[in-house]
């Protein structure tokens, strides 16, 4: 299918082949290609996880949702033909998998593969029928297309539960969890701290999986969610796609490491082996007079092996040139990649989204969405694949590919895929455009579609909307400004330690707050007085997915610069039947890249809510958006072997 994917990107054979086929292979055919989708089953990494069939060796696949409910979907998107039940399941490629036990851990996505973990103890445990993840999330709303279903705020179903079948909840059970954890790391010289997904097991009571399940199930239904919404909206901008449109799905490839054909030949390969960076995508445009969009794909190259949002425009500015000259009468442009905060979703990649495409491209619309994490590989990534095997044969037949120069023009004569060459000069120009003052935009990482029409300023949101092809108001976007126009001047109190620099909390603010369609400088100098006599802090609202304006309320004093080691917080932790517990805890990193704080949690000694005890081994990484106040540091208080914290107010906690 891989090959089937590339061969569709390349443009090659598809239309005759659709031609001569008859009526039933098309519809085998468009159930394939549907099995195939990033909303329907999710690709794996994996170098064991591939199965093979009649000696085709494929990588496999994940289903997210149940056959009967992907069955029903796809009758939708086929009006007017007939395909029954047991055609519809004979003909889902043999590499697509229901993900009951077989979730390894080179998984992509986290969310899915801690869920599954939790699935198997309980259905190992027989506290559960069965494994199957999607089995379980349909039993628990009226439908996984519904968006208010899949958040919880549907009344219907939002107090549906699971059924479990338990005989001693307080039975030890074990369970494995990929967390992300921090840790500092030497980089040529420097020390610098680097997140990364580790193993780890959680132990605990029947009842404590129980509701640590529960909770992860209220994530993995949003995030099915947001895998959904994200892949209708790169349809819905191909496939209604406008002549002076152009879609872009762009995504770095893995490097290729270069190779002698001696090495090859002799299964040994050298200490440092030289890689390439490859830049891929895919871009769709629409000539006049014709149904379906032009495909055709690309990939920039470079010796350079930095991913960042400056090489990222390096490695674009070929690409887009050539759609300036191919296509003078294009005017917008809609990006879509996955989104890693190094890469694509960061505060840099924001700002050249919003100075570059009008600045140097004279572009008048931009629109730059982002595939819910875990599930933006897809045709983009096929391309890459494809460049690499055809260098690896290169080299099998006598090349020596040592240098992106060599696999460039290697490349360039055997394959329709555009190749340009970027250079070391190129990153470096893009580098000297760097403003100094950028602010990150908070909650980066819920951000699912950036837009705009005006430079220099970006409107976003959680999930995309092509409903005016990306330019609609449609859940309320709000606006951000990578560059502050003006730096604000008040005599606000910031009520916070000292450890923190006011000024990089000003300038944060000055990004939070701020209105849909009114300018940064409107929403904070006209306002109403009384914003300029609070307390700065009183008035951060936090970007936060799935929050309603009551939450954002009570997050007085809260902000993402005010948390880090040592600061005590409350922390609401969601349980079963949509109910919350407060739960008193410390955090023990700052916000990380993905919103996420490490936090050890304490218990309630007595009733007075004022002496608490901690619990070491609770700890675990919550959302920003789970902080409900930051309290005061208790006093320690050692009381033979035991060792109390007391607060001097009662706190409104609220545990299990
Ligand atoms: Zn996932
Ligand atoms: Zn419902
Ligand atoms: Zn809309």
């Amino acid at each position: 299918m891989k090959t089937a994917i590339v061969r569709e990107t390349l443009g090659i054979d598809q239309i005759k082949q659709n031609q001569t086929a008859p009526k039933k292979n098309i519809l085998i055919e468009q159930i394939k290609n549907f099995f195939d989708r990033d909303d329907v089953s999710r690709a794996t990494a994996g170098k064991r996880e591939t199965v093979t069939y009649k000696k085709r060796k494929m990588q496999k696949r994940y289903l997210l949702d149940t056959m009967k409910n992907l069955h029903r979907s796809f009758i939708k998107e086929i009006p007017g033909e007939r395909c029954c039940y047991s055609y519809f399941i004979k003909h889902r490629p043999f590499y697509v998998k229901p993900p009951t036990v077989g979730a390894r851990e080179t998984c992509l996505c986290r969310t899915h593969i801690n869920a599954q973990y939790m699935i198997n103890i309980l259905h190992r445990n027989k506290i559960i029928p069965h494994p199957n993840m999607n089995e379980l999330i349909a039993s628990t709303v009226c439908s996984t297309y519904n968006g208010a279903c899949m958040t919880g705020n549907c009344q219907e179903c939002k107090t549906k539960q699971i059924v479990y079948y338990t005989r001693d909840d307080h039975q030890l059970v074990k369970w494995p969890q990929w967390i992300r954890a921090s840790e500092m790391i030497e980089k040529s010289g420097k020390k610098v701290r680097i997140t990364k997904n580790v193993k780890e097991t959680s132990e605990g009571t029947v009842s404590k999986l129980i509701e640590n399940f529960n909770r992860t199930l209220v994530e993995l239904k949003k995030h099915i969610y947001k895998i959904k919404i994200q892949y209708k909206s790169y349809r819905a901008a191909i496939d209604n796609l406008k002549n002076d449109e152009v879609v872009l799905h762009v995504d770095f490839s893995e490097n290729y490491n270069c190779k002698h054909f001696e090495e090859v030949q002799s299964h040994h390969f050298g200490g440092s082996r030289k890689q390439i960076t490859l830049h891929t995508g895919v871009m769709y445009t629409k000539n006049e007079g014709e149904d379906k969009p032009t495909v055709t794909s690309f990939c920039t190259i470079s010796g350079n092996n930095s991913h960042n949002p400056v090489s990222i425009w390096a490695h674009l500015h070929p690409v887009i040139s050539a759609i300036k000259a191919d296509y003078p009468h294009i005017t917008t442009v809609h990006f879509f990649s996955d989104g890693p905060a190094t890469q694509y979703r960061q505060k840099l990649n924001f700002h050249f989204i919003c100075s570059k495409i009008f600045k140097d491209y004279n572009f008048i619309r931009v629109t730059w969405n982002f595939f819910e994490a875990g599930h933006g590989k897809g045709t983009a990534d096929g391309v890459g694949g494809y460049l690499k095997r055809t260098a690896d044969e290169k080299v099998a037949t006598g090349l020596d590919i040592s240098d992106a120069e060599t696999f460039f023009h290697i490349l360039k004569q055997l394959s329709k895929v555009r190749l340009y060459l970027v250079t070391d000069s190129e990153i470096h120009n893009v580098e000297k455009t760097v403003p100094k003052n950028l602010v990150p935009l908070q909650g980066t990482m819920q951000v699912h579609q950036v837009f705009t029409d005006i430079p220099d300023e970006l409107q976003y949101r959680d999930l995309s909307c092509f409903c005016q092809r990306g330019f609609c108001a449609c859940m309320n976007p709000k606006k951000y400004q990578p560059v502050p126009v003006s730096v604000v001047d008040t005599n606000g109190e910031i009520n916070c330690s000292d450890r923190l620099n006011e000024k990089k909390i000003l300038a944060n603010i000055s990004n939070i707050v701020t209105v849909p369609r009114k300018t940064y400088y409107s929403t904070f100098c006209t306002s109403s007085s009384s914003s300029n006599d609070e307390p700065l802090a009183n008035v951060v609202q936090p970007s936060v997915s799935y929050v309603n304006e009551k939450q954002l309320i009570e997050k007085e004093n809260v902000h993402p610069l005010k948390i880090f080691d040592g600061v005590h917080v409350l922390v609401k932790v969601a349980s079963v039947k949509d109910k919350y517990y407060t739960y008193l805890g410390v955090a023990k990193s700052e916000v990380d890249e993905e919103g996420e704080i490490k936090i050890m949690f304490y218990k309630t000694v007595d009733g007075t809510g004022k002496r608490f005890k901690a619990v070491e081994t609770d700890i675990s990484y919550e959302p920003y958006e789970n902080i409900l106040e930051i309290v005061p540091n208790p006093k320690m208080i050692v009381k033979g072997k035991r060792v109390y914290f007391d607060f001097d107010q009662p706190l409104n906690v609220f545990e299990k």
